[in-house]
């Protein structure tokens, strides 16, 4: 595996740098077996995320709108010890799809780059950045809108592409 890059500016630099490269990529891919790049992007993934510490980072808490469940509704503002209609008035709003999200960007609960509920964190907040799930390729456009902006995402893109012999 390559050196991991934790820079952040030189993250956002590369980015920039690397669109026209990442298109190429995004084609580049098709050729691929989605199972088996999901494979390899697991195994990445499995190598780059406990070397990235998220929270001196942060960054997806400072820039994503973060979905929430009802019963995330409840879980939380029960570990806050306030009313679930209460939590919901202060800290949710509903999206145009409908759904409940975070009224805030950032996030209300980002305290110095941590996540100050980091046990009751929603699911969306976990998940982040989805490369240990699968369909890899069918996500890569969402996931490469995020490449300048998470070094996990970065690195494991990076790694692939050594990998898989891409060449721009
Ligand atoms: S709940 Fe925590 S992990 Fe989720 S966005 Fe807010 S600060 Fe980040
Ligand atoms: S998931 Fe990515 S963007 Fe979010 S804190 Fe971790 S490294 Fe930063």
């Amino acid at each position: 595996m390559q050196k991991l890059v934790t820079d952040r500016n030189f993250i956002k630099q590369q980015a920039e740098i690397k669109e026209e490269e990442n298109d190429a990529f995004r084609s580049f891919l098709k050729g691929f077996n989605a199972l088996e790049i999901d494979e390899k992007v697991h195994e990445i993934n499995n190598f780059v995320t406990p070397q990235i510490d998220c929270t001196v980072c942060g960054a997806c808490c400072r820039q994503l709108m973060i979905n929430v469940t009802a019963e995330e509704n409840i879980q939380v503002a029960d570990h806050l010890n306030i009313s679930p209609q209460r939590f919901k008035d202060e800290f949710l709003e509903q999206s145009m799809q409908g759904k409940l999200i975070i009224n805030a960007i950032p996030c209300h609960f980002l305290a110095d780059s941590k996540c100050s509920i980091y046990e009751k964190r929603f699911t969306e907040c976990s998940a982040f950045p989805h490369l240990h799930e699968s369909n890899f390729k069918g996500r890569l456009f969402g996931t490469l809108i995020h490449y300048a902006m998470c070094p996990i995402i970065f690195n494991v893109i990076e790694q692939l592409k050594k990998e898989i012999g891409f060449k721009n």
